[in-house]
């Protein structure tokens, strides 16, 4: 990860995609086409996320939205939900790409993607051509744990 600055957003460090790894390029790429899926007539607000999986399989998702606001699910948690019910429990990194120039994680996904240990946050725009990175115990300190949680 080379060419990478401090944003003015703590905790963020501004990268180009071809600096990174391969695997965090799939799964930006994944988040942008997994964006287009996005069922969001309400905001319309698309976001799509992608996870990496510790043994390297990728699952992307979408926002769902519902006229029943409170009913909605956020991409990321759309994307490692797909993964949990495919049985992966360890993740290494997650990519979110929203409709803005940086959508981070709201705070009901930071909480859920804390559930499962630490992964590095990639946020991005559409284009790809501006991606932020953090990670979770970043946007989310002190999260919410159980002490007999083996994550
Ligand atoms: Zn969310």
């Amino acid at each position: 990860m080379t060419n990478s600055t401090s944003s003015q957003q703590s905790n963020l460090k501004i990268l180009q995609l071809e600096d990174l790894d391969a695997n965090i390029q799939k799964i930006l790429r994944i988040a942008v086409e997994t964006r287009e899926n996005a069922y969001c007539p309400y905001s319309k607000f698309q976001v799509g996320a992608a996870v990496l999986c510790a043994d390297g399989s990728m699952y992307g998702g979408c926002n769902i939205e519902n006229v029943s606001f409170t009913v909605g699910t956020c991409a990321e948690r759309v994307a490692y939900g797909k993964a949990i019910s495919d049985g992966k429990r360890n993740f290494t990194a997650v990519a979110v790409v929203g409709s803005m120039e940086f959508t981070s994680p709201c705070g009901a996904c930071r909480q859920y993607i804390s559930e499962f240990g630490y992964v590095d946050v990639y946020i991005a725009c559409p284009n790809l051509k501006k991606i932020a990175v953090t990670s979770i115990e970043a946007l989310l300190p002190c999260a919410f744990k159980r002490t007999d949680n083996p994550f």
